[in-house]
């Protein structure tokens, strides 16, 4: 990633992250040449079977899928302005990731003669009316989304505006990089899969709102995006583009998704000719340094400098350790079942029946968070399936494969990527219908997906937008795992996504042998030292032969022993002031899992929580002047205890009200959008530390958690608080440790 010179800290969200308000725009709609073309993209290339493109074609097939549906039946409490709804649209998909997006009217001129049809998606269906098995890869169309059925009417009724969305093109692979025979010539296909993903959760997001919307991709759609482009100023007439029309700061280099609606917005006006005065404004100093924290000109295309497969932050510059930095006794770690997760236990009953029903709607209670779950449901059958006959030629060298896997999933949009060998303690011991789980797979890779600085310093962490910030990242992890995962098994090895729908491994343990980061203090969650704790994570299983890298020791444990920010901020002190314990044969500061789960679950003033990860002081934002801290942190022990009350200092973990672009809405019992009664808006609270032998904390070791396949089973919460006052202190742990062997 290229470190920005200039804060983005007063740029709006919905201003994206290039500088379209640079731009000079006309006071009448577009003219210009339209070359009239829609043809489909094809994804899949025959020409080469190494090809990542060819893993895409389902994930298209899933958007398509689900781009007509139906709509709630009434309309969200939003606000009536136009240029608010389509300030908070657009910002919604910036916090999608999109590069540029803009709004226009739709008018008749844009409408397909010839609507562009997924061929793909068509035969399917055909295989699937005829009742012919379609396999993994087409089980897709068994949702549990019966509002998303597919709807073959082609005609836009009552649809006004468009939103439009570009995904930018990296820089071109290159000959002799790794995975460069896998990455080849699909630029168009990666930009045109990420964009349609943002436009299929935007199109749930409208309709859960009340409004009719439609989505359309570079491979199913009724408008002609030329048009679009040009009408929303996100394209001029020019450059060499299919339609001779180009973007002012890519070029030809984007993919484009769009979604139609009855939802009125503030249109985006069109481009016009640039003089010597407005070009200066659009590509002159301000552009190059980016002045208001805009993308700088100099960063150019993502991935201009540097191998894909080092992904955009400098991880190859942390020191390597043989083991982590915190003890794990392999040897002495009860594999778990998925029925120990507290939200499993909350869902079944153990946390009663308040906490039973609120689990229930902890993902639809936020119509922003709720939009990304159609997707990720229809996508969990493609995160597994059989691997092709044979294994590809060439395939066999651990390292080669290490880097080009590493590059695949970097060049989708993955931020971090570690691999490790897994561990058997990594698996879940029993599934949640108490079915046992065997360890199938050699190798863990760990996907971590940055939740986005933006909005989080927009938020308080625990308010209506924080359900969203983790389905952000787990909607992009489960894309890019099933991607890469679905390629390895056409390369003939076995290979298994593990999102947050489904999974059978425990993430932590491999992000943390994979190198990605430290255990903190914050306790069941890893800290990296570029985007703090502010990540969801992915994990590919497979058994393709694999280089795993080493754990990292950048100088948390020290860290996090003179800081307890997270402990202070923590709204329902969850989070231990004191010492690391052993737990479960892990050396850990034990958060209190029960107390987190239930304030999550039943938040009534926002969607989640993740005010631990918002308050940390290594929750950055990647620009220079961050640098020197971030080094010293690392490498100068004496200046972490002052670092920390610097950042208490400067008041850096307060919310940052120019960032806060989402509207507070909440769902009653019946499914109905509301406004929501509460909403928390903490800034820094400075509690007081609690002494640590007054924090009261619970912790449930086996003996103490229910069986695989028991019904309700209430924690024991006296049991657990006597389990986490005895429990061992890892330096105790480690004399006992050596005297036993
Ligand atoms: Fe506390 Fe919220 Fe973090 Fe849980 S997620 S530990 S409740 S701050
Ligand atoms: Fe560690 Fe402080 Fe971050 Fe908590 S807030 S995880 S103690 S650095």
């Amino acid at each position: 990633m290229t470190v920005k010179l200039f804060s983005s800290r007063r740029r709006p969200m919905h201003l994206g992250p290039y500088p379209l308000e640079r731009l000079a725009r006309a006071q009448t709609p577009a003219h210009g040449h339209i070359s009239g073309a829609a043809e489909s993209l094809q994804l899949s290339d025959p020409e080469n079977p190494l090809s990542l493109a060819n893993s895409m074609q389902p994930y298209m097939d899933v958007v398509d899928n689900m781009r007509t549906g139906t709509s709630a039946k009434d309309e969200a409490p939003i606000p009536t302005d136009a240029e608010e709804r389509a300030r908070h649209m657009k910002a919604a998909c910036y916090f999608l990731d999109a590069g540029m997006a803009a709004v226009c009217r739709i008018d008749g001129s844009m409408h397909l003669a010839t609507p562009v049809e997924n061929a793909s998606l068509q035969q399917s269906r055909a295989d699937t009316d005829q009742g012919k098995r379609a396999g993994p890869e087409q089980s897709v169309f068994t949702t549990q989304h019966t509002d998303m059925q597919v709807d073959k009417t082609t005609e836009l009724a009552g649809h006004s505006h468009a939103l439009i969305i570009l995904v930018e093109y990296s820089r071109d692979p290159e000959p002799g990089e790794p995975g460069y025979e896998w990455l080849r010539n699909t630029q168009a296909q990666r930009a045109a899969v990420l964009a349609a993903e943002i436009a299929g959760v935007m199109t749930c997001y409208l309709r859960f709102l009340g409004f009719d919307a439609r989505t359309h991709t570079a491979t199913a759609r009724e408008l002609d995006f030329d048009r679009l482009l040009l009408a929303s100023g996100l394209a001029e007439s020019g450059g060499n583009g299919a339609g001779g029309i180009s973007n002012p700061y890519l070029g030809t280099g984007f993919g484009t998704a769009a979604v139609s609606t009855t939802l009125t917005l503030a249109a985006d006006k069109p481009l016009t000719s640039r003089g010597l005065r407005d070009q200066w404004r659009a590509h002159g100093p301000g552009w190059w340094f980016g002045f208001n924290g805009s993308r700088p000109g100099y960063a150019g295309r993502p991935y201009k400098n540097r191998s894909f497969h080092l992904g955009p932050f400098p991880m190859e510059k942390l020191k390597r350790v043989e083991s982590t930095t915190t003890l794990i006794d392999a040897d002495n770690i009860p594999r778990v079942p998925k029925r120990h997760n507290m939200f499993l236990r909350a869902a079944k009953g153990d946390l009663g029946e308040k906490t039973q029903y609120q689990v229930r709607r902890f993902v639809p209670k936020s119509p922003f968070s709720h939009a990304t779950a159609p997707l990720m449901s229809a996508r969990v059958p493609l995160q597994s399936g059989t691997p092709a006959g044979q294994t590809a030629p060439g395939t066999d060298d651990p390292g080669k494969n290490a880097d080009a896997i590493k590059a695949a999933l970097y060049y989708l949009g993955a931020d971090m990527v570690g691999i490790c060998e897994l561990k058997n303690y990594a698996w879940y011991s029993h599934d949640s219908d108490g079915s046992p789980i065997t360890p199938y797979h050699k190798y863990g890779i760990a996907i971590l997906i940055d939740q986005g600085y933006e909005t989080m310093e927009g938020a308080s962490g625990d308010d209506w937008i924080s359900g969203a910030q983790s389905m952000r990242g787990y909607l992009r992890a489960q894309l890019t795992g099933g991607i890469v995962s679905s390629h390895i098994r056409s390369l003939g090895y076995p290979a298994r996504c593990h999102s947050s729908m489904d999974q059978d491994v425990l993430h932590i343990p491999i992000i943390l042998e994979a190198g990605l980061g430290e255990l903190s203090r914050i306790g069941e969650l890893v800290l990296n030292p570029f985007v703090g704790p502010r990540f969801k994570s992915g994990v590919i299983t497979t058994d393709m032969p694999l280089e795993p890298d080493k754990p990292v020791d950048f100088g948390l444990q020290d860290f996090c022993n003179q800081c307890n920010k997270c402990a202070r901020e923590c709204p329902c002190s969850a989070i231990p002031f004191g010492d690391k314990i052993m737990f479960n044969g892990y050396e850990m500061w034990k958060p209190d899992v029960e107390k987190c789960a239930r304030y999550r679950i039943t938040n009534p003033g926002g969607s989640a929580c993740g005010r631990c990860m918002k308050t940390c002081p290594w929750n950055i934002e990647g620009v220079l002047k961050e640098r020197p801290f971030l080094w010293a942190a690392m490498h100068l022990p004496f200046t972490r205890k002052w670092i920390a009350k610097l950042d208490d200092k400067i008041g850096n973990g307060r919310i940052n009200p120019v960032k806060k672009w989402w509207w507070d809405l909440d769902t009653d019992d019946n499914g109905k959008v509301i406004p929501a009664k509460r909403s928390n808006a903490r800034q820094l609270v400075f509690r007081q530390p609690i002494k640590p032998e007054e924090q009261k904390l619970a912790c449930y070791p086996p003996d103490l958690a229910p069986a695989p396949d028991s019904d309700i089973s209430g924690p024991d919460r006296n049991r657990g608080v006597e389990a986490y006052r005895k429990a061992i202190k890892p330096e105790i742990y480690r004399q006992g440790k050596a005297t036993r062997h």
